[in-house]
């Protein structure tokens, strides 16, 4: 099984990923993962894109394809794959179909509303760094971190505005790529609004009907 996760910051991809890996014994493949891992083994590819990094500029799409590409060739990939952060552009997109025919694209579909409310309700302790939300993860004593007794802090990533203007970034981004594997017949859309069990079940039973 060869899949692209989609699904804005907040929506839940990055645990579906984690499901759907252990469900089709098949790797979780961050685009993130892969720069680190070359860059720590000084591999040719790791070096190439180590210069472009030092500049402050963005890593070329051919070069973020070829770094994709050799990941997957390797041997835990043969029964498939999942791929998260990538492609990013339609023009990797389209060098992605060149060499390789991907089964779907799965979108995780979450309201920017939602996502915000999500967000809003996080709190982070800035001395042990441990994570609190105002509904899943409530302190014992409100605002008081439990393993260290700091106040805890809303991170400015997580204040609406912020999640707002990343969340206009990500459609930006994201929708010509919707559009894209959905000419393809292969985009798999599924609530998640639901809980994490329903999201991974939806998932599942679109991809094998
Ligand atoms: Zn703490």
């Amino acid at each position: 099984m060869k899949l692209i996760l989609l699904g804005a910051p907040g929506a839940g991809k990055g645990t579906q990923a984690t499901r759907l890996a252990e469900h089709y014994s098949i790797p979780h493949i961050s685009t993130g993962d892969i720069f680190r891992a070359n860059l720590k083994a000084e591999t040719p590819l790791g070096l190439k894109a180590k210069e472009y990094m030092d500049k402050g500029l963005l890593v070329p799409d051919e070069l973020t394809v070829d770094l994709v590409m050799d990941r997957i060739a390797q041997e835990d990939c043969v029964n498939g794959y999942i791929l998260d952060g990538f492609p990013r552009t339609l023009n990797q997109a389209a060098a992605l179909d060149e060499k390789v025919a991907i089964d779907a694209a799965v979108d995780v579909e979450v309201p920017d509303e939602d996502i915000v409310k999500r967000m809003a309700g996080r709190r982070v302790c800035p001395s042990c760094g441990e994570p609190y939300h105002t509904e899943w993860k409530v302190p014992k004593k409100e605002g008081i971190c439990d393993r260290c007794g700091a106040e805890l802090i809303i991170r400015k990533d997580d204040e609406p505005e912020t999640v707002l203007k990343r969340l206009t970034v990500y459609h930006d981004q994201t929708q010509p790529l919707i559009d894209h594997y959905g000419k393809q017949d292969k985009l798999v859309a599924v609530d998640g609004t639901l809980s994490v069990e329903e999201v991974t079940n939806a998932i599942i039973a679109k991809l094998e009907a």
